[in-house]
């Protein structure tokens, strides 16, 4: 006999736990489709991250532009270092950014440079702060070459010149926390519209860039719960249909098993079950006995009081038959009046006991309204020797004679088949 194995071949048990067990095949369902979900809802939420993020930066760059275009670049262009820097035209000029930074606190840095020499040079600036790039510099004073990033990138000032925006992503310290932020610059343009000067801003863009990490990781979130919904919902549609399946195909066995007018076992089911039986039995080396009933002249029955009275009969010679027997009871209807009894751990001598029994209980007179009935069982019993070779077909052939042998003695009997081969 092959053993199961544990994958591969039909009977593999651990393919038979992955793949026949509701609560698995649901598990893994889930989770392929988990997998799929999540795979599909991450790149979303970055991708609607990353574009708000672009969304900002135009956004800053327009800032930029704006404040840009209220700067004269005629005017701008006429400051001379550095006896200038406390004239009324540099004054009027650097109003106009003071009163921009003061109306937007995220603006730390706003000045604005003038190219010179290929190096920036810084001409205005809002100094509403000490400058924050470097908390510990003094203000910048009109004329000083610029050295930070946006004057050593390369391409911030062709991008510049070219008339074009430019931003620039960095980061500061803060009293020991590390603070985003992107400097902005715009051309300012005199009035024949060339590219004279620069206006830069720096933006403190942490607590928006902390609003955006807050936002991708609610729509993470929202994902990952629309995730778990989803999964919830197929772990438990697959599990609901492979209960809903399991049991109409249960039912389909049951009916296509019983016996329709009793609820035995029928013909086929015993067919199974005696060769089950016989195989356990041979391979445990324990007693297995078959006991083969037919109720008495049955016939008569029909004849005198009618089919129905018949049927009535043999539904009650079923109840005496599970009434006497205690579970796990393997009864059978194998004909129109002829029933079985497969008796697992009995032997014949005990099986004739039994039989006398159930034959006593079914000779109780049976009244209805329209009949009273009263009616005997012949028996036939054949014990397996379990280390013999005798197979099923075999041991019902034995009681079967048993049972012909007992009509023949005259019914209400019951006799053992001698032994396979005697
Ligand atoms: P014996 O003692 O030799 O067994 O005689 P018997 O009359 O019981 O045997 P026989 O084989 O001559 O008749 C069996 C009868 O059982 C014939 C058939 O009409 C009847 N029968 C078979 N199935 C059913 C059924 O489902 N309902 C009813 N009411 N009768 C049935
Ligand atoms: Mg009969
Ligand atoms: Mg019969």
């Amino acid at each position: 006999m092959s053993r199961p194995i544990l994958f591969g071949g039909r009977r593999g048990v651990l393919r038979r736990f992955l793949l026949q067990t509701p609560l698995m095949l649901a598990l893994q369902a889930g989770a392929i489709f988990g997998l799929l979900v999540i795979l599909l809802t991450v790149p979303i939420a970055t991708e609607g991250a990353e574009r708000a993020s672009k969304q900002f930066d135009h956004n800053l760059m327009e800032l930029a532009s704006v404040i840009a275009a209220t700067i004269d670049g005629d005017l701008h262009a006429t400051l001379r270092l550095p006896e200038q820097q406390s004239g009324e035209v540099h004054a009027r000029l650097q109003d106009v950014l003071v009163r921009f930074q003061n109306a937007v606190p995220a603006i730390y840095n706003l000045y604005t440079t003038r190219p010179e020499n290929g190096r920036l040079m810084m001409v205005l600036d809002a100094a509403r702060s000490p400058s924050l790039l470097r908390p510990t510099d003094p203000p910048s004073v009109l004329g000083e070459a610029l050295d930070f990033d946006l004057a050593n990138e390369p391409g911030t000032i062709p991008t510049l010149m070219a008339g074009h925006a430019y931003v620039d992503r960095g980061a500061y310290d803060s009293g020991g926390t590390r603070r985003a932020m992107r400097s902005v610059s715009a051309p300012i343009r005199a009035s024949d519209g060339r590219v004279v000067a620069f206006l830069s801003m720096d933006y403190e863009e942490s607590l928006y860039a902390e609003e955006f990490e807050r936002r991708r990781e609610h729509t993470l979130l929202v994902a990952a719960a629309v995730d778990a919904a989803l999964v919830l919902g197929v772990v438990v549609l697959v599990y609901w249909l492979r209960r809903s399946i399991g049991r109409a195909l249960d039912d389909l066995a049951l009916e296509s098993s019983t016996d329709a007018l009793t609820r035995l076992g029928n013909r086929g089911s015993f067919d199974i079950r005696l060769g089950h039986a016989v195989a356990s039995a041979r391979e445990r080396r324990a007693p297995l006995s078959l006991l083969l009933l037919d109720a008495d002249r049955f016939k008569e029955v029909n004849d005198s009081w009618g089919h129905p009275v018949g049927d009535a009969v043999l539904t009650r010679i079923a109840d005496c038959l599970r009434a006497e027997l205690r579970p796990p009871r393997d009864i059978f209807r194998i004909g129109g009046e002829e029933f079985a009894v497969l008796l697992p751990g009995v032997v014949a001598l005990d099986a004739i006991a039994l039989y006398n029994r159930l034959n006593e209980a079914i000779r109780r007179p049976l009244v209805l309204p329209s009949a009273r009935v009263e009616l005997s069982m012949s028996g036939g019993i054949a014990e397996l020797d379990p280390r013999g070779r005798e197979d099923a077909e075999e041991l019902l052939l034995r009681a079967d004679a048993a049972l012909y042998l007992a009509k023949d003695l005259g019914r209400d009997n019951a006799t053992i088949a001698p032994q396979a081969g005697a």
